[in-house]
């Protein structure tokens, strides 16, 4: 179904949204209403701040009121799960969901932020996991996309931080299990001879968000080598970045992911093909 015009909402209208807590720094109403906008999809994109004990009755509320799809961000992407009909393979092997499509009367649970990473860390930082060691900062729901994903490509060495070991080390589990050929382990980011003998580091945690946040590792041991993948887009430009940057080290925020996260979304539940350059540019104006 079309829209005529710009921001005529009517009964036809389709309903999009994100769920997450907290959620008024998000990105995504831009991204998505843009996307929609050009290719003259009627449908709108909205943000229902949800928080982690209304998780269950959010969910039974995008049935309810015939909402078509949400994405889901902190803290909800693992313990939606729980409450979908069907997961698609790849969410269910990463174990978190990021996309939910209604189809009929059906919601369907998907990921799309591992393939979003892949993308942008090829077109940001020009990079091909393939052989190389890297050192992922968080295993929740993005850090497990990620290190699946990073394995996925051929990572040769996966080195894992978490304060909660539990996740840290289910996920190196999950990927030696899966991915035979790629050394996965759980360390600590004092651990300078894994940060010397990293190709990447990534960033899949909320510290740096707060400006006033402390680094989470000693820039001091960064090898020239070192790409920095930052997942934050709110500040620009993380403490991370910034230090990185100094020491003359290729660094990027999660912009890049951001976008292509979403243009994989849009086109599950559309059908259609995402307008990217429209959808970088909403958030380059903003
Ligand atoms: P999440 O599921 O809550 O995972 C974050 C993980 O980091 C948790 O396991 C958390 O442990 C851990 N953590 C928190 N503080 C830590 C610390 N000081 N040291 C070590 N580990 C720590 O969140 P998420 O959905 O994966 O998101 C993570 C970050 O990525 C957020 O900043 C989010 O905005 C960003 N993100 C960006 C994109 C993008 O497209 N650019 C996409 C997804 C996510 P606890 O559970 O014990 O707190």
């Amino acid at each position: 179904m079309r829209r005529e015009a710009r921001n005529m909402l009517t009964s036809k209208t389709k309903i999009y949204g994100l769920l997450g807590y907290p959620i008024k720094h998000s990105f995504s109403p831009l991204i998505h209403n843009a996307a929609f906008e050009a290719e003259k999809i009627d449908a709108c994109y909205l943000c229902f701040e949800t928080k982690p004990e209304d998780i269950k009755q959010a969910i039974e509320g995008i049935r309810a009121l015939n909402i078509q799809g949400v994405n889901l961000t902190i803290p909800h992407k693992e313990i939606c799960l729980s409450y979908l009909d069907e997961i698609d393979k790849n969410a269910e092997f990463i174990g978190a969901v990021n996309t939910i499509v209604r189809k009929e009367n059906k919601l369907i649970g998907y990921n799309t932020d591992g393939e979003g990473f892949i993308k942008a860390l090829k077109e940001d930082l020009d990079f091909d996991s393939k052989d190389k060691t890297i050192f992922l900062f968080g295993a929740g729901g993005a850090g497990k996309a990620i290190g699946m994903s990073l394995a996925k490509y051929g990572a040769k060495q996966i080195f894992i931080v978490d304060k909660n070991k539990k996740k840290a080390r289910a996920l190196a589990e999950n990927i030696k299990e899966n991915f035979p050929n790629t050394i996965a382990e759980l360390t600590h980011s004092h651990n300078q001879e894994a940060i010397k003998a990293s190709h990447l580091l990534v960033n899949a945690t909320p510290i740096g968000m707060n400006p006033n946040d402390n680094l989470m590792i000693n820039p001091v041991y960064f090898p020239q080598q070192l790409n920095i993948f930052d997942l934050i887009y709110n500040p620009r430009e993380t403490k991370l970045l910034r230090i990185a940057k100094k020491k003359g080290l290729k660094a990027v925020n999660g912009l890049g992911m951001l976008i292509h996260q979403a243009a994989l979304s849009f086109e599950l539940w559309t059908g259609e093909k995402a307008p990217l350059a429209v959808m970088k540019e909403a958030v380059e104006k903003k």
